[in-house]
């Protein structure tokens, strides 16, 4: 299903052009805009969902595989020395198109981009806390 004012819908299902790397029948994989890096891409299920909260699990499993086929790809033809597979969902996360979709991120050394973040230092209490509450 396509929801009507989505700038990612319209993308994955062609009715705005694109970079296309890849497309099957459930997904397509663009050229990213605003790169971080030569060769950013972007996969984009064809059927809306806003985030991985709401992606049914059969395109979940999907996913990867074409995922794969890409960084394989990117690999082989642009040399790359890494690949970062970012995924972005909700608002706290970075997330700012709210439509599912994940980042193919080639790396170059010294290529100056930075994905990180901060380690912290939490006790075991902490640590069994957040463990104990994941899983009750
Ligand atoms: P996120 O912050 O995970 O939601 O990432 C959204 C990404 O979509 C950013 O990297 C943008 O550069 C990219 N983007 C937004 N609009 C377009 C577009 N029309 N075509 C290609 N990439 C886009
Ligand atoms: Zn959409």
């Amino acid at each position: 299903m396509k929801k009507d004012d989505c700038i990612f819908c319209k993308i994955a299902n062609g009715e705005i052009p694109s970079r296309t790397l890849y497309e099957d029948e459930a997904f397509r994989v663009i050229l990213d805009l605003g790169p971080a890096t030569r060769g950013h891409a972007l996969l984009i299920p064809k059927d809306h969902a806003e985030d991985l909260f709401g992606l049914p699990d059969d395109a979940a499993a999907l996913v990867l595989p074409v995922v794969k086929r890409v960084a394989v790809r990117m690999k082989d033809r642009l040399g790359c020395d890494g690949l970062n597979l970012v995924q972005n969902n909700g608002e706290a996360a970075g997330q700012t198109v709210k439509h599912f979709h994940v980042h193919i991120i080639p790396r170059y050394l010294g290529d100056g981009q930075e994905i990180n973040w901060t380690p912290t230092s939490p006790s075991a209490e902490e640590l069994d806390g957040v463990m104990g509450q994941i899983l009750e």
